[in-house]
C-alpha cells in the first residue's frame, strides 16, 4: 500500500456516464472509462485490510486487495495476472456485476466502499489494450472429450477451464451465437456484444469448439452425445418465466421480458428472429411489471425505441436507502437502486398490484391496479388505472425448462425445480454434471462463472 490511510483524504468517485440526451439515441455503452490517474487514486482507497471481506463477498474470490495494490502502484500487468487467475470474463463482470464485493468492503462500514467493479474493468481493458490477453492453448491434450450444453457464462467458464486442463471441449448452443443471457438478454448499452466476440475469438484459438444452432435433446440426441463424449456439462440456464395469470392476460401486447429483450438485442445486432408478433415500444405507453434489474433493462430499451411513456411498477414496497437490521454488513442488502435506465426517464411506482388487463379490439389498452400495504394486502378504495399498449412482464424466472435435456436424461431436480446435484456438481446420472442457473436458479453472471469453474474442476477430477 502506498499510504494506508489514503481513504481519509480521497472520497469515492461516482462512475461517469454519457449524457442522457445523447445516449438514449443509440445502444452504445452508457458507462465511460475512468482516466488512469483517477483509477490509481480510487484503488489507493483500498485499506489492504488484515482480514478482507471483499473477496468473501465476490463469488469468484477475486484477489481484490492484491490487484488494488498493484493498480495503485501502476503495475497493471501484475493486476491483470491476478485478475485472470480467478475470473474468466472480467470484462463482463467489470461492466455488469452488481458487485456484491463492494457491499462487504470493510470501508463500507462507515464510509463509501472502494470502486472495486470499475477497477476490475479498467485492469482487464488495460490488459487487452496492451495485447496481454492472447490465446494460450494448453501445452498437452488429454484424450477426454467433454460436451458443454449451453454457452452462457456458466458453460463458457466451464469450457474455458476444461480446455485449460487440456481436455477436448465442444460447446453446443441452441441459439445463433454463444453468450446466453449476456448476448440476448443484457442490452448493448450495458454490455456491447463486441466484448463477447473478442473473448470468443481467444477461446476458439485456444481450441474450444462452439457448435451453434444446435439444441441438445432435439437436433442432437443425448444417446449420440453420451457415445461421443466422456462427460457432459449441462449449463442450459433457467428461463421459465413467472407469469401473471389474471383477467386479460391473453390480450395482444403483453409479453415476457426475455421475449422483448431477445428481439431488441437481435435487432441491434442485425440478426433475424422468429416470426410472430414484433415487439417494439416506439410511440407506445409501456408498462413494465417487476421492479428488478430485468425490468430496468426493459425500461432502458423502451427509452431507446422511443416509447411515448414508460412506467415500471412493483408489488413490493420501495426498498430502503440504507441497510436495515435484517441485512447487516457484510451481507448483500436489498437497497433502493437507481440504474442508468432509470436516470433516462419514466416513472417508478411501488406497492402496486395489477388486478386485470383491460383491452379493446383484442389488444391491451390499460391496467387496472390497486395499492397494497407492506403485507401485499389491498388498500381499500385505492383502485386506479394505467394506460398501456405494451406490457412487459419482468417477474423473474421459476426454474429451467423441464422438457428437453432434463426430461430426456431423466434427471432429478431439487425442491425449487432446478437440477439436483451433489457437492461435486454431478447430477443424479453418472458423468452428467450441471452448473449455473440451471442448478442454482436465476442468479448473477458472477455466480454462473463461479459455478462453471467449480463444475469444470469436479469434471477434471472425475475424468482423472
Ligand atoms: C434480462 C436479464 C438481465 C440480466 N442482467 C444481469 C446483470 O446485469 N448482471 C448480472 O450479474 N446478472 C444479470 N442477469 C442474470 C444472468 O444473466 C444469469 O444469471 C446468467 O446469464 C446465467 O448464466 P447461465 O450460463 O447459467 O445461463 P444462460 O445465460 O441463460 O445461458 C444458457 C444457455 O444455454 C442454452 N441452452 C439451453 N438449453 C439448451 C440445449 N438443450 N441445447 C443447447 N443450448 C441450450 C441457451 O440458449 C443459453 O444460451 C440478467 C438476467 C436477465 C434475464
Ligand atoms: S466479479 Fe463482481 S463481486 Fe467479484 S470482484 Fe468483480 S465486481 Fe466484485
Amino acid at each position: 500500500m502506498v499510504k494506508p490511510e489514503y481513504f481519509l483524504e480521497t472520497k469515492r468517485l461516482k462512475s461517469r456516464h454519457r449524457p442522457v440526451k445523447a445516449r438514449v439515441k443509440d445502444y452504445c455503452e452508457v458507462a465511460l472509462p475512468r482516466p488512469e490517474e483517477s483509477l490509481k487514486e480510487q484503488a489507493r482507497r483500498c485499506m489492504d485490510c488484515g482480514t478482507s471481506f471483499c473477496n468473501w463477498g465476490c463469488p469468484l474470490g477475486n484477489y481484490i486487495p492484491e490487484w488494488n495494490c498493484a493498480v495503485s502502484n501502476g503495475k497493471f500487468p501484475k493486476a491483470a495476472v491476478l485478475l485472470n487467475t480467478t475470473n474468466n470474463l472480467a470484462e463482463v463482470t467489470g461492466r455488469i456485476c452488481p458487485a456484491p464485493c463492494e457491499y462487504s468492503c470493510v470501508l463500507g462500514i462507515n464510509d463509501e466502499a472502494v470502486t472495486i467493479r470499475e477497477n476490475e474493468l479498467e485492469i482487464i481493458e488495460n490488459a487487452f489494450s496492451r495485447g496481454l490477453v492472447k490465446p494460450m492453448p494448453p501445452l498437452r491434450r488429454s484424450a477426454n472429450k467433454i460436451a458443454v450444453i449451453g454457452s452462457g457464462p456458466a458453460g463458457w467458464a466451464a469450457a474455458d477451464e476444461l480446455n485449460k486442463f487440456g481436455h477436448q471441449v465442444v460447446v453446443f448452443e441452441k441459439d445463433d451465437k454463444p453468450g446466453g443471457i449476456m448476448r440476448y438478454g443484457i442490452p448493448d448499452f450495458k454490455l456491447n456484444k463486441s466484448i463477447l466476440d473478442r473473448r470468443l475469438d481467444i477461446l476458439k484459438k485456444e481450441g474450444v469448439e462452439f457448435v451453434t444452432n444446435t439444441e441438445a435433446g432435439k437436433a442432437l440426441g443425448f444417446s449420440k452425445i453420451k457415445k461421443e463424449f466422456d462427460a457432459i456439462c449441462l449449463a442450459g440456464g433457467s428461463r421459465v418465466p413467472r407469469d401473471l395469470r389474471i383477467e386479460g392476460r391473453d390480450l395482444l401486447g403483453i409479453h415476457f421480458a426475455m421475449d422483448y429483450l431477445v428481439q431488441a438485442n437481435k435487432r441491434v445486432a442485425g440478426e433475424n428472429f422468429a416470426q410472430g408478433e414484433s415487439i417494439d415500444a416506439k410511440g407506445k405507453d409501456v408498462v413494465v411489471i417487476g421492479g428488478g434489474d430485468t425490468g430496468s433493462d426493459c425500461v432502458g430499451t423502451a427509452h431507446r425505441q422511443r416509447a411515448k411513456s414508460v412506467t415500471q411498477i412493483e408489488l413490493l414496497p420501495k426498498p430502503p436507502a440504507c441497510r436495515s437490521a435484517h441485512s447487516p454488513w457484510p451481507k448483500y442488502p436489498i437497497l433502493f437502486k437507481t440504474t442508468s435506465s432509470h436516470e433516462e426517464g419514466g416513472q417508478r411506482k411501488w406497492s402496486i398490484m395489477t388486478k386485470k388487463f383491460v383491452g379493446s379490439g383484442g389488444k391491451v389498452i390499460k391496467l387496472s391496479c390497486v395499492k397494497v400495504d407492506a403485507c401485499c394486502k389491498e388498500v381499500a378504495g385505492s383502485g386506479f388505472e394505467i394506460k398501456a399498449d405494451l406490457v412487459i412482464l419482468a417477474l423473474g424466472f421459476l426454474h429451467p425448462e423441464k422438457k428437453g435435456p432434463i426430461q430426456e436424461l431423466g434427471l432429478e431436480f431439487d425442491q425449487k425445480g432446478n437440477v439436483k446435484t451433489k457437492a461435486d456438481f454431478m447430477s443424479s446420472k453418472k458423468g452428467i454434471f450441471c452448473c449455473g442457473d440451471m442448478r442454482r436458479g436465476q442468479s448473477l453472471v458472477v455466480w454462473a462463472i463461479a459455478e462453471g469453474r467449480k463444475a469444470a474442476s469436479c469434471i477434471d477430477t472425475y475424468l482423472r
